[in-house]
């Protein structure tokens, strides 16, 4: 077994989209697809049916946070009527949550990670297994 990976370097690591605990393989192959498993340590990234649930909540919440404060600052700030604030930001809304699609599955990987390092479910075999004879 492994010593755990210090809660920097999984976050550090999946700022990098790659995987959180060996840092060697990308997690993802397309901006929205990502490999089931690193193909280096053999970390499952999808641990159970709706795990990156959570990650939805992550996205969300940024996206809510940055819109809110965007408002604030343009609208209440700036001054700016609602004519000119409102559509930028109803486009920040749709496209932000995609582009943080990625990393936010990486961050709530690596929280996860950091909270509970144990890879109990090696289901899946390591590259060249051929099985009992
Ligand atoms: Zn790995």
């Amino acid at each position: 077994m492994s010593l755990p990976v210090p809660r920097s370097v999984l976050l550090s690591r999946a700022l990098q989209l790659k995987c959180p605990q060996c840092g060697e393989q990308k997690m993802f192959h397309h901006w929205l697809s990502m490999y089931p498993v690193c193909s280096h340590c053999r970390l499952k990234y999808e641990r159970e049916p709706g795990y990156f649930l959570g990650s939805i909540y992550v996205n969300y919440g940024l996206t809510a946070l940055s819109t809110t404060l965007f408002y604030v600052t343009l609208h209440f700030g700036a001054g700016l009527s609602n004519w000119w604030v409102v559509p930028p930001l109803l486009t920040f809304c749709i496209l932000f949550p995609l582009a943080f699609f990625p990393y936010a599955r990486a961050y709530w990987l690596a929280m996860d990670l950091s909270f509970d390092q144990i890879n109990d479910e090696p289901d899946i075999p390591p590259p060249g297994y051929v099985g009992p004879k």
